[in-house]
């Protein structure tokens, strides 16, 4: 019973899982002013449990070196989408960064981090994650997350990705973690969300989908850096006997293969 022993202390109130109403009470101890901090978060147990303030307080962010000097991965447009002519990469006048811009129209494309939404799923004091039958990481376990789509909210598209890939059907209990990965253009955003019914089964990117207990999750075993830093997160929260609202960006190590999923710090990690 440890999971339903464990509630959100926010807005005052102990004992009450996030409302989607807005609330205006939450504050984020913020350790962005220090350098890059690897996961496990040294200085993590160290932020006082007791930092619910009464209004909405950042620190100041700074932005790490690593995170500024870091090339992201932009794709190489070179025909424009809107009228098929050929691209020249350039500065456009009163910007920084280079464009591809089109040479017959001259409109620029400009390309953005895309957010993908996915479902930590607490039952019985387990976890419901999916093993991948798709690359990439096919094979490795993660969980039910995916691209949103163009007019759906967030929520609404962690519901779908979880229906699609475990046949489940969930409730949205509150958002747990948001995540930025600069370097190839995403940002995740997991919520924590639980089975309206006890029913769950491989859905077609699925070979097998699985409730782990906290101490059985796979962690040499996951997809992806998110998973691994989301349920990290999530487990160290369980330990600390409080779940919290997570911000952070995932900084992957210079020099690291794309597949060293543990080869990451996670930098700018805040949480509520
Ligand atoms: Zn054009």
């Amino acid at each position: 019973m440890m999971v339903k022993a464990v509630q959100l202390q926010i807005c005052g109130l102990v004992g009450q899982r996030w409302s989607l109403k807005p609330c205006s009470s939450i504050s984020f101890s913020s350790l962005a002013s220090f350098p890059p901090i690897p996961y496990p978060n040294p200085f993590f147990k160290l932020l006082p449990s007791n930092s619910i303030a009464r209004r909405v307080r950042f620190a100041p962010f700074h932005a790490s070196s690593s995170s500024l000097h870091s090339s992201a991965n932009v794709r190489n447009v070179k025909f424009c989408q809107w009228c098929g002519g050929s691209t020249k990469q350039d500065i456009p006048e009163g910007e920084e960064k280079l464009r591809a811009i089109c040479t017959i129209c001259g409109r620029i494309a400009y390309q953005n981090p895309k957010m993908v939404v996915g479902c930590l799923i607490e039952h019985d004091n387990k976890v419901l994650l999916c093993k991948r039958r798709i690359q990439p990481s096919v094979g490795l376990w993660t969980l039910p997350a995916g691209y949103l789509e163009i007019g759906e909210s967030a929520v609404e598209g962690a519901i779908r990705e979880t229906r699609e890939e475990a046949n489940a059907d969930v409730e949205v209990i509150s958002p747990f973690a948001q995540l930025d990965i600069p370097l190839i253009g995403q940002t995740y955003m997991m919520f924590l969300a639980k089975l309206k019914k006890p029913h769950f089964s491989p859905g077609p990117e699925s070979s097998a989908c699985q409730l782990f207990p906290l101490d059985d999750i796979p962690f040499n075993s996951l997809s992806f850096s998110s998973m691994v830093v989301t349920l990290s997160l999530y487990v160290d929260d369980l330990k600390d006997g409080k779940l919290k609202f997570h911000y952070g960006t995932i900084i992957k190590r210079p020099g690291t293969s794309p597949s060293d999923i543990h080869a990451y710090t996670l930098d700018h990690h805040m949480h509520s």
